[in-house]
Formats: structure tokens, C-alpha cells, sequence
């Protein structure tokens, strides 16, 4: 199974193709780096609380990342953990309400729209899914398995997308044609959840275990 640690490590080659077409080439090795972080932090830990993994996730990836994603994914962490206090498991319901926290957290900090190209697109298009199956009580398989699809869609989607923010927006309308960094690097967590998901017991909610089954 490819968990995050291991498909960021995977991705890197082409996270740095994708930053050196349009920004500095560094968002591979951001995210290695930020990973491998995390991974190194919750090996010293022992929390069973889901929202106290998200905190440390997010407070690693801030202090470790240097580019504009380490904030920008920190925040993500951030606000999913303050939206599931003291929790140890996550429903369908619960895993949404975090994920939206987490993206109103990357809406506030960065200021990016829908059509900006940027994880901001990957980030809403799986919102928008999660939200859908929740509305039809899919099972939380079905649901990130949907959440996964809609994710790379979105990414894809950026290609032919003019930059609107990031250091992508410099370039301008050179920022076509490229698809962009940030939005593949979230669309890889939500492959990843997907696996994670699927390699747990059908219906299970989510938990710590998961979570650290789907970073490490
Ligand atoms: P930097 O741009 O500082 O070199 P990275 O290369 O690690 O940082 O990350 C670049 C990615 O960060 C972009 O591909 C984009 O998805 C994301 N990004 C940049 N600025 C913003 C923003 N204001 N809001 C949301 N995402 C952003
Ligand atoms: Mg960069």
C-alpha cells in the first residue's frame, strides 16, 4: 500500500517537474522534507486523539516546510484539528466537517479562489464530493473513493488554468499548460486516504490508527 510518506517520496521527481515549469522547482523536496518531519514527530508520540495527530502534523509541516505550501498545508492540519476535539474516530459526517475546516483554513490564510490554479481547486472539488455523499449516506469507503477521483479531476483540471496566486501567478499566462504543484500533492493525500480506507474494515469510521497507517 502507497501511504503519503512513501507516495510524496514516490512523487517527488515529478512535484519538481511540475514547480520548475511554473515557480522554483522546489515543492518536491518541500514535501519530502515535510513528511519525512511528520513521520519522525509521531514516532516519538503515542497519541491516540486524532485531533491531537492533525495538531502535530500541522505544527511539524510549519516549522519544516520553507516554501508558501508548508503554511498553506499546516493551516489544513490546523483547522481539521480544532474541528475534531478529543475525538478518536472520524464517521463520514465528522471527516467532512474537518476537511471543509481544513479548507476554509487555506482559503483564510492564502486567499485563493476556485480557477486560481492551485491546491485550493483539488481541496474545494473534494469538499464538494465528500459533502454530495454525505447528502446520499454513501458508505465511508464509497465516499473517499469518490473524494479520490474528484481530487485528481481537479488537479488535472489546473493544466490548462492561468495562475491567479503563488509564485505560479508571476508568470502569467505561461502558467498554462502546467498542472499545478500544489493542487498534485493534494490530490496524492486523498489517493492515499482512499487506500488507507480500503485497507481498514469496510464501514470503519476513521481513526488514529488510520491516520497514521495513511501517513507513515
Ligand atoms: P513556493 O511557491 O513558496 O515555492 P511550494 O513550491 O512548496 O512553495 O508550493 C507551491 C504550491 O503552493 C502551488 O502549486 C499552489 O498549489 C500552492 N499555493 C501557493 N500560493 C497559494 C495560495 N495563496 N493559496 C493556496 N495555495 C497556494
Ligand atoms: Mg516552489
Amino acid at each position: 500500500m502507497t501511504l503519503f510518506a512513501a507516495s510524496i517520496k514516490e512523487a517527488e521527481p515529478l512535484l519538481t517537474e511540475l514547480d520548475a515549469a511554473i515557480g522554483d522547482a522546489d515543492h518536491g523536496v518541500n514535501m519530502r522534507r515535510g513528511m519525512n518531519a511528520v513521520a519522525a514527530k509521531l514516532d516519538t508520540l503515542e497519541l491516540a486523539d486524532l485531533s491531537g495527530q492533525l495538531r502535530v502534523i500541522s505544527t511539524t509541516l510549519m516549522s519544516s516546510v520553507g516554501g508558501a505550501s508548508g503554511p498553506l498545508y499546516g493551516a489544513f492540519f490546523l483547522q481539521s484539528s480544532h474541528a475534531t476535539p478529543h475525538r478518536t474516530d472520524l464517521g463520514l459526517t465528522d471527516l467532512t466537517s474537518a476537511m471543509e475546516a481544513g479548507y476554509r483554513g487555506v482559503v483564510q490564510l492564502g486567499k485563493a479562489a476556485v480557477g486560481d490554479k492551485t491546491m485550493v481547486d483539488t481541496l474545494a472539488a473534494v469538499i464538494g464530493s465528500l459533502r454530495s455523499s454525505c447528502n446520499r449516506h454513501e458508505p465511508l469507503p464509497d465516499a473517499v473513493k469518490a473524494c479520490q477521483k474528484a481530487a485528481r479531476l481537479a488537479a488535472e483540471g489546473t493544466i490548462p488554468m492561468v495562475a491567479r496566486k503563488g509564485r505560479a501567478s508571476y508568470i502569467g499566462e505561461r502558467s498554462a499548460g502546467t498542472q499545478d504543484p500544489g493542487a498534485t500533492s493534494a490530490a496524492l493525500l486523498f489517493e492515499t486516504l482512499a487506500q488507507a480506507v480500503s485497507s481498514t474494515s469496510a464501514a470503519a469510521p476513521l481513526n488514529s490508527k488510520t491516520t497514521r497507517l495513511l501517513l507513515l
